[in-house]
Protein backbone atom coordinates (compact mmCIF):
# COMPACT_ATOMS: atom_id res chain seq x y z
CA UNK A 1 0.00 0.00 0.00
CA UNK A 2 1.17 3.38 -0.72
CA UNK A 3 -0.19 6.38 1.52
CA UNK A 4 -0.03 10.03 -0.04
CA UNK A 5 -0.47 12.60 3.15
CA UNK A 6 -1.39 16.40 1.71
CA UNK A 7 -3.62 19.23 2.83
CA UNK A 8 -6.74 20.79 1.59
CA UNK A 9 -6.72 24.40 0.87
CA UNK A 10 -8.18 24.93 4.18
CA UNK A 11 -5.97 22.97 6.38
CA UNK A 12 -7.27 19.74 6.85
CA UNK A 13 -5.54 16.66 6.65
CA UNK A 14 -5.88 14.28 3.10
CA UNK A 15 -4.45 11.07 2.59
CA UNK A 16 -4.71 8.87 -0.61
CA UNK A 17 -4.34 5.14 -0.60
CA UNK A 18 -3.08 3.17 -3.16
CA UNK A 19 -2.76 -0.30 -3.71
CA UNK A 20 0.28 -0.24 -5.47
CA UNK A 21 3.67 0.87 -3.74
CA UNK A 22 6.10 0.51 -6.77
CA UNK A 23 8.45 2.50 -8.42
CA UNK A 24 6.04 3.81 -10.85
CA UNK A 25 2.90 3.96 -8.58
CA UNK A 26 1.19 6.74 -9.03
CA UNK A 27 2.14 10.35 -7.68
CA UNK A 28 -0.53 12.40 -5.98
CA UNK A 29 0.73 15.84 -6.16
CA UNK A 30 -2.95 17.71 -7.41
CA UNK A 31 -3.27 20.90 -5.25
CA UNK A 32 -6.56 21.85 -3.96
CA UNK A 33 -7.34 25.52 -6.12
CA UNK A 34 -10.40 26.08 -4.15
CA UNK A 35 -10.72 29.49 -2.29
CA UNK A 36 -11.45 27.82 1.19
CA UNK A 37 -11.85 29.61 4.96
CA UNK A 38 -10.02 27.88 7.44
CA UNK A 39 -12.67 25.83 9.20
CA UNK A 40 -14.16 26.77 12.33
CA UNK A 41 -15.95 24.27 14.42
CA UNK A 42 -16.72 24.88 18.16
CA UNK A 43 -17.43 20.81 19.24
CA UNK A 44 -18.46 21.05 22.49
CA UNK A 45 -18.57 18.08 24.92
CA UNK A 46 -21.28 17.98 27.41
CA UNK A 47 -22.02 15.17 30.66
CA UNK A 48 -25.47 14.04 30.86
CA UNK A 49 -25.98 14.76 34.49
CA UNK A 50 -28.46 11.87 35.44
CA UNK A 51 -27.15 9.41 32.69
CA UNK A 52 -23.36 10.48 32.92
CA UNK A 53 -23.03 9.53 29.20
CA UNK A 54 -21.36 12.16 26.87
CA UNK A 55 -23.17 14.59 24.24
CA UNK A 56 -21.17 16.50 21.59
CA UNK A 57 -22.62 19.47 21.11
CA UNK A 58 -21.93 20.64 17.22
CA UNK A 59 -23.68 23.87 16.30
CA UNK A 60 -21.55 24.39 12.69
CA UNK A 61 -22.96 21.23 11.73
CA UNK A 62 -26.28 22.81 10.85
CA UNK A 63 -24.94 24.41 7.37
CA UNK A 64 -23.63 20.84 6.05
CA UNK A 65 -24.34 20.09 2.64
CA UNK A 66 -26.99 18.09 2.04
CA UNK A 67 -28.62 16.07 -0.88
CA UNK A 68 -26.18 18.15 -3.79
CA UNK A 69 -27.25 17.24 -6.95
CA UNK A 70 -25.05 14.15 -8.15
CA UNK A 71 -22.79 17.10 -10.82
CA UNK A 72 -22.02 18.96 -7.48
CA UNK A 73 -20.96 15.59 -5.69
CA UNK A 74 -18.00 16.94 -3.18
CA UNK A 75 -16.98 13.24 -3.44
CA UNK A 76 -16.29 12.53 -6.63
CA UNK A 77 -12.55 13.71 -7.93
CA UNK A 78 -12.00 17.23 -9.30
CA UNK A 79 -12.06 17.54 -13.02
CA UNK A 80 -10.70 20.71 -15.06
CA UNK A 81 -13.56 22.81 -14.19
CA UNK A 82 -15.10 21.27 -11.28
CA UNK A 83 -13.09 21.43 -7.72
CA UNK A 84 -14.68 19.11 -4.80
CA UNK A 85 -12.82 17.92 -1.71
CA UNK A 86 -10.49 15.82 -3.85
CA UNK A 87 -7.78 17.68 -5.38
CA UNK A 88 -6.70 14.21 -7.53
CA UNK A 89 -8.76 13.81 -10.62
CA UNK A 90 -8.93 10.04 -9.60
CA UNK A 91 -8.22 7.90 -6.75
CA UNK A 92 -8.24 4.60 -5.19
CA UNK A 93 -8.89 5.19 -1.60
CA UNK A 94 -8.84 8.69 0.25
CA UNK A 95 -9.57 9.71 3.87
CA UNK A 96 -9.93 13.40 4.77
CA UNK A 97 -10.85 15.37 8.22
CA UNK A 98 -14.31 16.17 7.82
CA UNK A 99 -15.39 19.55 6.89
CA UNK A 100 -18.31 19.75 8.87
CA UNK A 101 -17.28 17.18 11.97
CA UNK A 102 -19.45 16.20 15.11
CA UNK A 103 -16.25 15.96 16.79
CA UNK A 104 -13.07 18.48 16.68
CA UNK A 105 -9.89 19.31 18.32
CA UNK A 106 -9.62 18.68 21.22
CA UNK A 107 -12.92 16.83 21.28
CA UNK A 108 -12.03 14.35 18.87
CA UNK A 109 -11.95 14.30 15.30
CA UNK A 110 -13.78 12.91 12.36
CA UNK A 111 -12.59 11.80 9.27
CA UNK A 112 -14.61 11.03 5.78
CA UNK A 113 -13.40 7.50 4.03
CA UNK A 114 -14.10 7.70 0.12
CA UNK A 115 -14.18 4.01 -0.82
CA UNK A 116 -13.92 4.43 -5.03
CA UNK A 117 -14.51 7.62 -7.36
CA UNK A 118 -17.61 5.85 -8.85
CA UNK A 119 -20.12 8.18 -7.33
CA UNK A 120 -22.51 5.27 -8.38
CA UNK A 121 -20.98 2.19 -6.90
CA UNK A 122 -21.72 0.70 -3.09
CA UNK A 123 -19.03 -1.08 -0.93
CA UNK A 124 -20.75 -4.40 -2.06
CA UNK A 125 -19.62 -3.42 -5.93
CA UNK A 126 -15.58 -3.11 -5.04
CA UNK A 127 -13.23 -5.87 -5.92
CA UNK A 128 -11.69 -8.05 -3.03
CA UNK A 129 -8.57 -6.16 -3.92
CA UNK A 130 -10.03 -2.64 -3.05
CA UNK A 131 -12.01 -3.96 0.06
CA UNK A 132 -8.87 -4.69 1.30
CA UNK A 133 -7.36 -1.26 0.31
CA UNK A 134 -9.83 0.06 2.60
CA UNK A 135 -9.60 -2.59 5.59
CA UNK A 136 -6.20 -1.33 4.87
CA UNK A 137 -6.43 2.05 5.13
CA UNK A 138 -9.10 1.92 8.47
CA UNK A 139 -6.11 0.07 10.36
CA UNK A 140 -3.92 2.75 9.31
CA UNK A 141 -6.76 5.66 10.63
CA UNK A 142 -6.90 3.30 14.34
CA UNK A 143 -3.47 3.54 14.05
CA UNK A 144 -2.96 7.30 13.55
CA UNK A 145 -5.76 8.64 15.76
CA UNK A 146 -5.10 6.33 18.62
CA UNK A 147 -1.95 8.51 19.01
CA UNK A 148 -4.04 12.06 19.24
CA UNK A 149 -3.99 12.76 22.36
CA UNK A 150 -7.30 13.39 22.62
CA UNK A 151 -8.76 9.94 21.09
CA UNK A 152 -9.18 7.03 23.31
CA UNK A 153 -11.68 5.33 20.87
CA UNK A 154 -11.83 4.64 16.67
CA UNK A 155 -15.10 4.00 15.29
CA UNK A 156 -14.51 3.13 11.61
CA UNK A 157 -18.16 3.14 10.44
CA UNK A 158 -20.71 3.47 7.39
CA UNK A 159 -24.00 4.49 6.89
CA UNK A 160 -25.45 3.63 3.82
CA UNK A 161 -28.91 4.57 2.29
CA UNK A 162 -31.24 7.75 2.73
CA UNK A 163 -33.21 6.02 5.17
CA UNK A 164 -30.50 6.19 7.73
CA UNK A 165 -30.08 9.53 7.06
CA UNK A 166 -26.96 10.02 4.38
CA UNK A 167 -26.54 13.38 3.08
CA UNK A 168 -24.09 12.44 0.19
CA UNK A 169 -25.10 9.73 -2.42
CA UNK A 170 -21.49 9.00 -3.18
CA UNK A 171 -20.43 5.72 -1.34
CA UNK A 172 -18.01 6.46 1.55
CA UNK A 173 -18.34 5.85 5.66
CA UNK A 174 -16.75 7.63 8.43
CA UNK A 175 -14.08 7.38 11.26
CA UNK A 176 -14.98 8.63 14.29
CA UNK A 177 -11.88 9.17 16.87
CA UNK A 178 -13.93 9.86 20.70
CA UNK A 179 -12.30 11.89 23.25
CA UNK A 180 -14.35 9.57 25.87
CA UNK A 181 -15.69 6.04 26.07
CA UNK A 182 -18.76 5.82 24.04
CA UNK A 183 -22.23 3.94 26.02
CA UNK A 184 -22.37 0.92 23.94
CA UNK A 185 -18.53 -0.27 24.51
CA UNK A 186 -18.97 1.19 28.40
CA UNK A 187 -22.07 -1.29 28.81
CA UNK A 188 -19.86 -3.79 26.78
CA UNK A 189 -17.04 -3.28 29.05
CA UNK A 190 -18.98 -3.44 32.26
CA UNK A 191 -20.83 -6.93 30.92
CA UNK A 192 -17.09 -8.18 30.05
CA UNK A 193 -16.53 -7.61 33.47
CA UNK A 194 -18.89 -9.43 35.52
CA UNK A 195 -19.09 -11.88 33.01
CA UNK A 196 -15.11 -12.57 34.48
CA UNK A 197 -15.96 -12.07 37.91
CA UNK A 198 -18.57 -14.93 37.64
CA UNK A 199 -17.29 -17.42 35.17
CA UNK A 200 -13.74 -16.85 34.93
CA UNK A 201 -13.74 -16.86 31.33
CA UNK A 202 -14.25 -14.77 28.17
CA UNK A 203 -17.30 -13.02 27.26
CA UNK A 204 -16.71 -12.63 23.82
CA UNK A 205 -14.89 -16.05 23.66
CA UNK A 206 -18.44 -17.78 25.37
CA UNK A 207 -20.58 -15.67 22.78
CA UNK A 208 -18.94 -16.66 19.80
CA UNK A 209 -18.22 -20.96 21.19
CA UNK A 210 -21.76 -20.98 21.97
CA UNK A 211 -23.60 -19.44 18.26
CA UNK A 212 -21.14 -22.08 17.28
CA UNK A 213 -22.25 -24.66 19.20
CA UNK A 214 -25.95 -23.67 18.85
CA UNK A 215 -26.13 -23.15 14.71
CA UNK A 216 -29.24 -21.74 14.61
CA UNK A 217 -28.12 -17.66 14.15
CA UNK A 218 -24.86 -18.63 12.37
CA UNK A 219 -24.47 -16.74 8.91
CA UNK A 220 -21.91 -17.79 7.16
CA UNK A 221 -18.54 -19.16 8.84
CA UNK A 222 -14.86 -19.32 7.21
CA UNK A 223 -11.74 -20.41 8.09
CA UNK A 224 -11.39 -17.05 10.35
CA UNK A 225 -14.54 -15.37 10.44
CA UNK A 226 -17.60 -16.04 11.30
CA UNK A 227 -20.75 -14.53 11.47
CA UNK A 228 -24.12 -14.98 13.12
CA UNK A 229 -27.64 -13.03 14.31
CA UNK A 230 -27.10 -12.33 17.60
CA UNK A 231 -29.48 -13.97 20.13
CA UNK A 232 -30.89 -10.90 21.21
CA UNK A 233 -30.60 -8.98 17.83
CA UNK A 234 -32.04 -5.57 18.49
CA UNK A 235 -32.77 -4.79 14.98
CA UNK A 236 -35.01 -6.99 12.30
CA UNK A 237 -31.43 -8.04 10.27
CA UNK A 238 -28.38 -8.02 12.66
CA UNK A 239 -25.14 -9.52 12.03
CA UNK A 240 -22.26 -9.75 14.10
CA UNK A 241 -18.84 -10.85 12.25
CA UNK A 242 -16.57 -11.94 14.56
CA UNK A 243 -12.64 -12.96 13.92
CA UNK A 244 -12.29 -16.54 15.40
CA UNK A 245 -9.67 -15.75 17.00
CA UNK A 246 -10.04 -12.91 19.64
CA UNK A 247 -8.02 -9.61 19.00
CA UNK A 248 -8.83 -6.21 20.80
CA UNK A 249 -8.83 -4.00 17.98
CA UNK A 250 -7.53 -3.81 13.67
CA UNK A 251 -4.32 -3.62 14.78
CA UNK A 252 -3.54 -7.09 15.96
CA UNK A 253 -6.00 -8.51 13.54
CA UNK A 254 -3.23 -11.50 11.83
CA UNK A 255 -2.53 -11.17 8.68
CA UNK A 256 -4.65 -14.30 7.36
CA UNK A 257 -7.56 -12.82 8.95
CA UNK A 258 -6.82 -9.44 7.08
CA UNK A 259 -6.46 -11.43 3.67
CA UNK A 260 -9.84 -13.40 4.10
CA UNK A 261 -12.15 -10.52 5.48
CA UNK A 262 -13.06 -8.78 1.94
CA UNK A 263 -14.54 -12.27 0.63
CA UNK A 264 -16.18 -12.54 3.88
CA UNK A 265 -17.77 -9.07 4.62
CA UNK A 266 -18.59 -8.54 0.39
CA UNK A 267 -20.54 -11.53 0.61
CA UNK A 268 -22.59 -10.42 3.73
CA UNK A 269 -23.33 -7.04 2.10
CA UNK A 270 -24.28 -8.77 -0.86
CA UNK A 271 -26.49 -11.12 1.06
CA UNK A 272 -28.00 -7.64 2.30
CA UNK A 273 -28.92 -6.40 -0.76
CA UNK A 274 -31.19 -9.80 -1.41
CA UNK A 275 -32.79 -9.76 1.54
CA UNK A 276 -36.17 -8.46 0.66
CA UNK A 277 -36.36 -9.78 -3.00
CA UNK A 278 -35.37 -8.29 -6.34
CA UNK A 279 -37.59 -5.44 -6.72
CA UNK A 280 -36.40 -3.86 -3.77
CA UNK A 281 -34.11 -0.83 -3.66
CA UNK A 282 -30.51 -1.65 -2.04
CA UNK A 283 -31.07 -2.23 1.70
CA UNK A 284 -30.28 0.30 3.97
CA UNK A 285 -28.02 -0.44 6.25
CA UNK A 286 -25.62 0.57 9.32
CA UNK A 287 -21.97 -1.21 9.72
CA UNK A 288 -19.35 -0.46 11.96
CA UNK A 289 -16.41 -1.77 13.99
CA UNK A 290 -16.78 -1.82 17.52
CA UNK A 291 -12.77 -1.91 18.83
CA UNK A 292 -11.04 -1.70 22.32
CA UNK A 293 -10.97 1.90 23.84
CA UNK A 294 -6.85 2.91 24.57
CA UNK A 295 -5.80 2.93 27.57
CA UNK A 296 -8.61 1.17 29.34
CA UNK A 297 -6.78 -1.86 31.64
CA UNK A 298 -9.76 -4.12 30.47
CA UNK A 299 -8.55 -3.51 26.49
CA UNK A 300 -6.95 -6.87 26.24
CA UNK A 301 -10.10 -8.75 27.10
CA UNK A 302 -12.04 -6.79 24.47
CA UNK A 303 -13.43 -8.52 20.81
CA UNK A 304 -13.02 -6.45 17.83
CA UNK A 305 -16.11 -7.16 15.98
CA UNK A 306 -18.01 -6.07 13.16
CA UNK A 307 -22.02 -5.00 13.44
CA UNK A 308 -23.92 -5.10 10.71
CA UNK A 309 -27.33 -4.24 10.51
CA UNK A 310 -30.75 -2.86 8.16
CA UNK A 311 -33.44 -0.74 10.07
CA UNK A 312 -35.22 -1.99 6.76
CA UNK A 313 -38.17 -4.60 8.67
CA UNK A 314 -39.73 -5.95 5.64
CA UNK A 315 -40.47 -4.21 1.83
CA UNK A 316 -41.01 -0.95 2.43
CA UNK A 317 -41.18 -0.46 5.69
CA UNK A 318 -38.78 0.91 8.27
CA UNK A 319 -37.85 0.26 11.51
CA UNK A 320 -38.46 3.03 13.29
CA UNK A 321 -36.88 4.16 16.93
CA UNK A 322 -40.06 5.05 18.37
CA UNK A 323 -41.27 5.27 22.13
CA UNK A 324 -39.85 2.55 24.04
CA UNK A 325 -36.73 2.44 21.56
CA UNK A 326 -35.63 6.44 21.82
CA UNK A 327 -37.40 7.37 24.91
CA UNK A 328 -36.49 3.87 27.12
CA UNK A 329 -33.59 2.61 24.98
CA UNK A 330 -35.64 -0.59 24.99
CA UNK A 331 -35.97 -2.61 22.01
CA UNK A 332 -38.80 -4.61 20.38
CA UNK A 333 -37.53 -6.51 17.76
CA UNK A 334 -40.37 -7.40 14.99
CA UNK A 335 -37.95 -10.22 13.45
CA UNK A 336 -36.81 -13.17 15.31
CA UNK A 337 -33.51 -14.08 15.00
CA UNK A 338 -33.62 -17.44 14.20
CA UNK A 339 -35.63 -16.49 10.91
CA UNK A 340 -33.41 -13.38 9.97
CA UNK A 341 -30.29 -15.95 10.08
CA UNK A 342 -32.25 -18.68 8.03
CA UNK A 343 -33.02 -15.50 5.36
CA UNK A 344 -29.46 -14.69 5.38
CA UNK A 345 -28.15 -18.28 4.63
CA UNK A 346 -31.01 -18.70 1.87
CA UNK A 347 -29.77 -15.57 -0.08
CA UNK A 348 -26.29 -16.89 -0.18
CA UNK A 349 -24.27 -16.10 -3.35
CA UNK A 350 -24.38 -19.60 -5.74
ZN1 LIG B 1 -19.65 11.46 -6.26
Amino acid sequence: MKKTTTRLADGRELIYYDAEDTADAVVRDAVDRRPLEPVATHSELRQDRLLGDTVAIASHRQGRTYHPPADECPLCPSTQDRLSEIPDTDYEVVVFENRFPSLAGDAGRCEVVCFTSDHDASFADLTEARARLVLDAWIDRTRELSQLPGVVQVFPFENRGKEIGVTLGHPHGQIYGYPFVTPRTSLMLRTLAEHRERTGRNLFDDVLADEIADGRRIVLSSEHWTAFVPHAAHWPYEVHLFPNRRVPDLLALGEDARAEFPRVYLELLRRFDRIFGPDQPPTPYISGWHQAPFGEPARRDFGLHLELFTIRRTSGKLKYLAGSESGMGAFINDVPPEAAALRLREVASQ
